[in-house]
């Protein structure tokens, strides 16, 4: 941290010294979140947040683009490599504006749109009642099997030709498994939707190789650029050239004004990191890693949504435990392990005390954690829900979750 800001606000200075060494002394199994470089970090803390850049590269509102235009021109070149789309917009502010304008771009307020639903490990923007997504189109929502934890492709097909949505959502928050681009393609087409698809949580995945792209079964993809892709917090649209002036439009003017420029140099150069063979690697032991984990609690007797997992994430079913997700989650995060209580298929109990823990792999692989740590992770978490009343145990666990972390420091360079 610079001393400037120490001189200037020492009440935020320290603040954020706490919480970096919050995050060095714990471990991360929130799998939304990850570690960026110090590459990317400079790059968001540059001189391009004086900067306004209304408009896009050459057609600007704002005069002094000399540089600001190649950078934006740059991470829309580097995303269109990466993900091979033909069109990239670098502009959302984050991954909600993404998809908001993503709609906007292929429908009119009141059509439809159809998403999984949000117990069922959809994102609040994909039409749930309280997102404006839900309230400025009518939507429909999907559900997974409640047999299978999975989703029911046959099922999707029937609700969608009963519905006709405009637009058709591919892509969750929490949902386990691979996700069947091609299957979403084919209903979106036998019922004259759009598809768009929002791989915000695997955008990394996508990048290095491990997961379906949606790029080709997809007229519009959205993510955020934060997550598996581990770039700074922010948003992007990937389309298809026919689609180019509409989604353009629908951030600039149609949702936003002016790009956040510091935010998309980061991106750039996040993009440039993912196009690394050690990126590729990276995204290859996630995968393993959360296998490894998952394979690990189905032998301590947690149910898995699913049975498992062939992503990032795993998503604990705890109701034959007899614990609710948030004092799990709560005591886990007094031993320094960090996850989220999330809702299951078909839970019954309340969205702000569901029968879910959602865990996942992207940070503590970025540590460079293997398979031999995730053993180690799953019986801290067996210990930890098998001790929720016992102070004493979580706090030994985090103990050894803190020399743990002192083992794997979070890195400062990707190579
Ligand atoms: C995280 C997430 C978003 C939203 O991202 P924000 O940057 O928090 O707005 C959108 N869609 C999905 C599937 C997500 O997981």
């Amino acid at each position: 941290m610079g001393s400037s800001l120490e001189r200037t606000d020492r009440q935020v200075y320290e603040l954020i010294c706490g919480e970096e060494a919050r995050q060095a002394g714990s471990i991360r199994l929130i799998p939304s979140e990850n570690y960026v470089s110090k590459a990317v970090r400079e790059a968001t803390g540059s001189c391009l947040t004086n900067k306004y850049s209304e408009g896009y590269p050459t057609k600007r509102y704002y005069e002094g683009q000399q540089f600001t235009d190649q950078i934006e021109m740059l991470a829309c070149q580097r995303a269109m490599e990466l993900f091979g789309a033909e069109g990239a917009n670098v502009q959302p502010h984050s991954g909600s504006e993404a998809n908001l304008a993503a709609y906007g771009a292929l429908a009119e307020p009141g059509d439809t749109i159809m998403g999984l639903a949000l117990p069922h490990g959809g994102h609040l923007t994909h039409g749930w009642k309280v997102s404006y997504t839900g309230k400025f189109f009518k939507s429909v929502q999907y559900e997974l099997d409640p047999s299978t934890g999975r989703l029911d492709y046959d099922r999707i097909e029937q609700l969608a030709k009963e519905h006709r949505p405009k637009i058709l959502i591919s892509g969750s928050s929490a949902y386990p498994r691979q996700i069947d681009f091609a299957q979403f393609d084919r209903i979106a087409k036998a019922v004259g939707a759009y598809h768009i698809c929002d791989m915000a949580h695997i955008a990394g995945l996508v990048a290095g190789g491990v997961h379906m792209s949606p790029i080709p079964y997809a007229d519009v993809v959205t993510t955020t650029t934060h997550k598996t892709l581990r770039g700074p917090r922010g948003g992007m649209i990937l389309f298809k050239q026919q689609h180019a002036a509409a989604v353009n439009k629908s951030v600039f003017p149609g949702l936003q004004g002016g790009p956040h420029m510091h935010t998309i140099s980061a991106l750039a150069v996040a993009l440039k990191e993912a196009a690394l063979p050690s990126f590729q690697e990276y995204a290859r032991q996630i995968v393993k890693n959360a296998k490894r984990l998952a394979e690990r609690l189905l032998e301590y007797g947690f149910h898995l949504v699913s049975g498992g997992t062939d992503n990032h994430l795993i998503l604990i079913d705890l109701r034959n435990k007899g614990l609710a997700g948030k004092p799990l989650a709560k005591a886990l995060d007094r031993a320094h392990i960090e996850c989220n209580y999330n809702s299951v298929p078909g839970d019954t109990a309340p969205p702000f005390n569901p029968s879910g823990l959602r865990l996942g792999t992207p940070a503590t692989t970025t540590r460079g954690m293997k398979e031999e740590q995730m053993d180690q992770i799953a019986l801290w978490i067996k210990t930890v829900a098998e001790n929720l009343d016992n102070e004493l145990v979580i706090e030994k666990v985090g103990r050894q979750v803190q020399d743990l972390c002192r083992q794997f420091p979070v890195p400062e360079v990707f190579v």
